[in-house]
Order: C-alpha cells, then structure tokens, then sequence
C-alpha cells in the first residue's frame, strides 16, 4: 500500500521509509513531488503544524498522507527552539548553523537537558486525521560527534547509550527515537484507517 509522507528533509524520508517499508508500505515523498505545495507551518505545537502539512497534502494528492512535525525542547531555553528547530539560526535551516547557535546559546550553561518530540499525523483526504508523540530525553553536547542522521543529531546525547544520535546507525535510532516511538503507537492503525 503506497504512503506519502509529506516531507521534503531526506532526514526524516529516511528514517521513516527505514521503519515503513518493512511494514509493506511502499513509501514516497514530497521529494518525488517537486511541483506539491509547501505548507506554511503557523501552528504553535507540533500536532499542529504535523496536521497542517498532513492535511494540506493529503487534499493535494487524494490520497492518505503521513506528515512529521519534530523539533528539539532545550530545558535551559524553556523549550526552545521547539517548533522552530529546523529554523532556529535563520530560514535558510542550516543544520551547522543551528547546531552552531545551540551551543553559543548553551555556552556556560550546566543544566544540559533536552528532548526530541515528535508529532505523527496521518490524514485523509476526507480531512479526517490521527496524531501521536513521541519523545526522548537525552542531554546536549559540548561538540558535535557522529556523520550518521541530521539536524541537532550531532549534539544530542542519548544517555542509555552514551553516544549522540548521530554516531547510532539508522536502526539502532529507530529502536529509541522520538520517530520511532511515535511510530510504533501509530503502526497498527494505519491500514484499518487508510481503509476505514
Ligand atoms: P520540521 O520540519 O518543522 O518538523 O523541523 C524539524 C527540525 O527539528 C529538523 O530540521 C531538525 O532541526 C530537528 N529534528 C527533528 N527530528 C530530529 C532528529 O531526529 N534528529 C535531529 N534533529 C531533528
């Protein structure tokens, strides 16, 4: 059964085509689709925004649509950059630049706690939708470590494991990540909701 997410971040169609495609899906994204809209994400927490670009993007294509809407929750910044992560350094969404500014911005600081959130919304054309979330806690680092994943990966250190995220390969990060655990509560549901 075919499954757009509507992401254009490799990242992301990665890791979720990595965790779909074992289930049967045969996945595809906005990356297969140059000329889809872009949806303006104006919501003020991820399931909104995860249901804005789900939504919007499943009317396009009449077809069901998975959307993730993710970011980084920094303890010492109240939450920030939250649902401006990918955005944080500029809208050009350098991933060395953001990563740059978390640690000018964490500079000094010793209360080093994070999270990764993650929304995942599946939606109809009909409008109807399903969101869940996932999370990990984990700490920020002083200096990048690891080539694998992207975004704040680099920085992002998860403790069970005392290795950032970037230096785990794609299914060990599945098995503890916000995307993986948001995609687990979402697994079964998806083919009696396409259907139903
Ligand atoms: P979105 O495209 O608005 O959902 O923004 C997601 C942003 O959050 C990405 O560009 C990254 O900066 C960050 N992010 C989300 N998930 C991850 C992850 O698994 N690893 C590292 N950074 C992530």
């Amino acid at each position: 059964m075919k499954l757009i997410i509507a992401t254009h971040n490799p990242g992301k169609v990665k890791e979720l085509e990595g965790m779909l495609t074992p289930l049967g899906f045969e996945v595809e994204s906005l990356l297969d689709y140059p000329d889809a809209p872009e949806t303006d994400e104006t919501g003020t927490t991820f399931e909104e925004n995860a249901a804005l670009k789900a939504t919007e993007a499943a009317a396009y294509f009449g077809h069901a649509v998975l959307a993730d809407d993710s970011g980084l929750e920094v303890d010492a910044l109240d939450g920030a950059p939250g649902v401006y992560s990918a955005r944080f350094a500029g809208p050009e969404k350098s991933d060395e630049a953001n990563n740059a500014l978390l640690l000018e911005k964490l500079n000094g600081e010793t209360n080093r706690t994070a999270r990764f959130v993650c929304a995942l919304c599946l939606a109809k054309p009909s409008g109807e939708t399903l969101t869940v979330r996932g999370t990990i806690e984990g700490t920020i680092g002083y200096s990048p470590r690891g080539e694998n994943g992207f975004g704040y990966d680099p920085l992002f250190i998860v403790p069970s494991l005392h290795k950032t995220a970037a230096e785990l390969e794609r299914e060990e990060k599945a098995v503890v990540s916000h995307r993986g655990q948001a995609l687990r509560k979402l697994e079964a549901e998806i083919i009696p909701f396409m259907k139903g």
